[in-house]
């Protein structure tokens, strides 16, 4: 028998595990130094009371013969929740049909599962530094990975030019690293280049609920031409604090068409094949994100993770280091002081404020040299955190 062969060209993922070594190696040796955390991107605020309460009454639904449900009547997910997506949509003027929104698990399930559609004869374009899994995800199943260099010369935004060749792209904005968000107009450029090219973007927008600027977009179908060359992929883990409680969804247009084939047609029929859908109480939870409540409970916890994002970033202003990010993403990506490497001051910043951030080169060869902060931590702790980031790189000089 013959196994993927693919797997042994993973790249071994050392970043989060290197991180957590370093530190409990720092604590071991200095064991009175308290050490605060704003590396890893998830959240640190419970549900909303509104979810909550949603997944208790559904639960006891569940529990009654009357109220009890089985398997989900469309593994795309309950009307109730696509119909509440699908408002979420219009509140900003974009117009979906139900038929158009498949509810997931996750947005990491359906960023790996969309390539079901794709033949591996295709070639990927993939940003660099970006959340790992794009790359991942291709590797396994063999395809070619090209990359588009992000830098403080691009803002972090790689666009196409004239030499911009794949099938497949990813963007992801709010980006993860860099917090770096599209323009409605920059992603229109990209939008004009995939239906020009046959290509098919995957639009990553699990941090869409994070932009607040006027101009910048939430979701790639606010830019016209988009539907017929684009995928979106988002989640409930940012916006709702769902990351332990697993929700998202995907829009598949009913318009998008590559290769004779319609994608939303296949997009079904692979999710009816493969997936039997998200469990009731969960999918009743996510509904009560978009109930008045819920919108009102959930803005506070974003305007709260808003608030540790602006407190380190003010320090980083008073401190004259260059950043972008952390107005419009709960990421701060800065660039390493006085030429250290991204490692380097992973090792000054913990050994000098006892704080510990991401270093850039674990998201690709272009973060090399930059350091994510997140805003997702405790208020009191992150105030901390950044007085201590600010006193040590005033050492700098
Ligand atoms: N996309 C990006 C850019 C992310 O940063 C993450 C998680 O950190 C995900 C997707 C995964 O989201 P989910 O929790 O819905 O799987």
């Amino acid at each position: 028998m013959k196994v993927n062969k693919h797997y042994q060209e993973l790249e071994e993922s050392y970043l989060f595990s290197t991180i957590a070594h370093k530190v409990a190696d720092y604590q071991a040796a200095h064991p009175d130094a308290d050490i605060i955390r704003l590396g890893i991107g998830d959240v640190t605020l419970p549900l909303a009371k509104s979810v909550v309460q949603a997944l208790h009454e559904a639960s006891d639904e569940q529990g009654r013969k009357e109220t009890f449900h089985g398997y989900i009547p469309s593994e795309q997910g309950y009307p109730f929740l696509r119909e509440a997506i699908q408002r979420y949509y219009a509140g900003r003027g974009v117009a979906l049909d139900t038929a158009e929104i498949f509810i997931s698990d996750g947005a990491k399930s359906d960023l790996g599962n969309l390539l079901d559609l794709f033949d591996a004869d295709n070639t990927v374009l993939v940003p660099d530094p970006v959340y790992p899994v794009y790359v991942d995800d291709n590797v396994m199943a063999g395809r070619r990975i090209t990359y588009m260099p992000a830098s403080a010369e691009n803002h972090f935004l790689p666009m196409p030019d004239e030499n911009t060749k794949a099938d497949i792209v990813y963007l992801c904005s709010p980006n993860n690293p860099t917090g770096a968000t599209y323009t409605r107009s920059q992603l229109k450029v990209w939008v004009d280049w995939a239906n020009a090219h046959d290509a098919v973007i995957l639009f990553d927008a699990a941090y869409e609920c994070f932009v607040s600027e006027e101009g910048l977009a939430r979701s790639i179908y606010e830019v016209e031409g988009a539907k017929t060359c684009a995928i979106e992929v988002c989640s409930f883990s940012k916006i709702a604090g769902f990351t332990g409680t697993r929700c998202g969804y995907t829009i598949v247009p009913q318009a998008l068409a590559r290769d004779g084939m319609n994608l939303n047609k296949m997009w079904l029929r692979r999710q009816t094949t493969k997936f039997n859908g998200v469990a009731y109480i969960v999918q009743r939870a996510a509904a009560a994100v978009f109930s008045e409540d819920g919108m009102r409970e959930i803005q506070q916890n974003l305007d709260y993770y808003r608030r540790n994002a602006a407190v380190i970033a003010a320090a980083l202003d008073e401190a004259g280091v260059w950043y972008c990010g952390g107005k419009n993403s709960p990421y701060i990506w800065l660039e390493c002081p006085a030429g250290m490497g991204s490692w380097q001051f992973f090792d000054w910043l913990l050994d000098t404020a006892h704080v510990v951030g991401t270093p850039g080169e674990g998201f690709g060869r272009c973060g090399e040299g930059y350091f994510r902060l997140t805003a997702f931590g405790d208020a009191e702790r992150t105030k901390e955190a950044a007085a201590r980031i600010l006193a040590a790189l005033k050492t700098l000089g």
